[in-house]
């Protein structure tokens, strides 16, 4: 089980994409009533769900509602094939990632200077292979673990 960020589906309104989703209202946010925003929002393919990264409160993918920053307030289920898509992804990199996982332990005991070479070798295979949006994910993913 893993889980992936939550990359935020192109909007129907003004068409921007963002590459997390963030939880509007997040009972752990600071900005709580006055339009705030609280924690990235991951995603666990294999089991469709979502959960918030400062809350930790978890839900279906398809209950996920999200707020575009222009003020436009949309549900998964009126951008089905984009949130489909982005499961999609998350799924391919929660595989990639697990089986690179003991590679990545290795190199980043040899040193920084190595981690950052094979990162950026990993972000182009992938990027390359599975579009921008993984690229997208990818490199935030690679933040992380830095
Ligand atoms: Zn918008
Ligand atoms: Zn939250």
């Amino acid at each position: 089980m893993a889980w992936v960020e939550f990359a935020f589906p192109g909007c129907p309104a003004c068409s921007r994409s963002w590459a997390v989703s963030r939880h509007r209202d997040c009972p752990a946010g600071k900005g709580r009533g006055a339009g705030g925003s609280g924690g990235g929002l991951e995603v666990e393919p294999d089991r469709s769900q979502v959960r918030c990264t400062d809350c930790r409160r978890t839900w279906g993918v398809w209950e996920t509602h999200f707020h575009c920053a222009c003020g436009h307030r949309f549900e998964a289920r009126e951008v089905e094939e984009a949130v489909r898509e982005i499961v999609r992804v998350a799924s391919l990199l929660a595989r990639v990632l697990a089986q690179q996982a003991r590679d990545l332990a290795e190199i980043r005991r040899a040193g920084a200077a190595s981690f950052r070479a094979w990162a950026s070798r990993f972000a182009d295979a992938v990027a390359g292979s599975l579009g921008a949006l993984a690229g997208r994910l990818v490199g935030s993913l690679l933040r992380a673990l830095d």
